[in-house]
């Protein structure tokens, strides 16, 4: 299977919008695992990127890029950077917004800043450090990402989103719950799309 091969299957699958199909296709995935798994990128699998971290199922990014619904323009936090691919793909939806996106392992943020350069992603900031504090100094966010599990909505997250921003997450300990959270003038609106499992985010406000 290509890249076109697995966009169309995400399309059967997940249902994208136009703008996620081409976002999709402008970030082949095999740019984002390491060399010896090439051949299978573009399998619906997690695949190990090394530091005992994974680059997510496509259907997962696609899944989570959907309920995200990034506009051009959108400032965006993303926590978990990892091999880059969902930045990537973030990148080209809010173009000529940012993406920011912060990664706890200084060796995989210059592995995802290698591959977003190869597609041309130069809206993308990767920091290092504990992204569960999330990035004050940049703050306020349209969207909020987070790509590890989480025991509960990190309260600095929640205060960082912006008002009518949007925030997805997946939250929980063995198995996690897919979370949108939505800021509106009448509060926050909390609401879940599926049962995922991700790797767990560490630190402060992780586990
Ligand atoms: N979004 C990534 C991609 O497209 O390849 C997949 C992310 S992987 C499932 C989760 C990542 O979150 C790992 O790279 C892990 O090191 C990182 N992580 C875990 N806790 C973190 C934290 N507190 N701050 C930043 N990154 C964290």
């Amino acid at each position: 299977m290509g890249n076109r091969e697995m966009v169309r299957f995400l399309k059967a699958k997940v249902g994208l919008s136009p703008e996620i199909e081409r976002a999709f296709l402008a970030c082949p995935r095999e740019l984002f695992v390491p060399e010896h798994l090439k051949e299978r990128a573009y399998e619906d699998v997690p695949l190990p990127i090394g530091y005992g971290q994974t680059i997510s199922q496509p259907s997962t990014v696609a899944i989570m890029t959907m309920l995200l619904d990034p506009k051009p323009g959108n400032r965006v936090l993303e926590v978990g950077t990892g091999s880059g691919w969902q930045a990537a793909i973030l990148s080209k939806l809010v173009r000529p917004g940012t993406v920011y996106s912060v990664e706890r392992i200084p060796e995989l943020a210059e592995f995802a800043r290698r591959n977003l350069k190869a597609v041309g992603s130069e809206n993308v900031r990767v920091f290092v450090g504990d992204g569960s504090r999330g990035l004050p100094e940049h703050a306020p966010f349209d969207r909020i990402i987070v790509t590890a599990a989480s025991p509960e909505i990190p309260e600095p997250l929640l205060d960082q989103l912006a008002p009518d921003g949007r925030m997805v997450l997946p939250v929980g300990r063995d198995v996690q719950k897919m979370t949108v959270v939505e800021k509106t003038g009448k509060g926050v609106k909390i609401s879940e799309a599926g049962e995922f499992v991700f790797v767990p985010l560490i630190g402060a406000h992780g586990f």
